[in-house]
């Protein structure tokens, strides 16, 4: 049985360009998704418990558990 010795065709090597992102254009997303991360910083670590901007205990109850695991302290 005869073998073929063509060598297989090369898979292309060519690489896409990927289009540069400046920080003009992430700066305002950066800025929203740092006020969010802020936000809920605050509402793991302080609300319905040194402060409180939400009457009851269910904003305590949600996120209990990251206050905990996050090491802020609860009771
Ligand atoms: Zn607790």
């Amino acid at each position: 049985m005869a073998q073929s010795a063509a060598p297989a065709p090369a898979a292309s090597t060519a690489i896409p360009a990927v289009a540069p992102i400046s920080l003009k254009e992430i700066a305002p997303w950066a800025l929203f998704v740092g006020v969010l991360m802020l936000l809920l910083l605050y509402f793991v670590g302080a609300e319905q418990g040194a402060t409180s901007l939400v009457s009851g205990e269910n904003v305590h109850e949600w996120v209990h558990d990251g206050r905990h695991l996050l090491g802020f302290p609860c009771h």
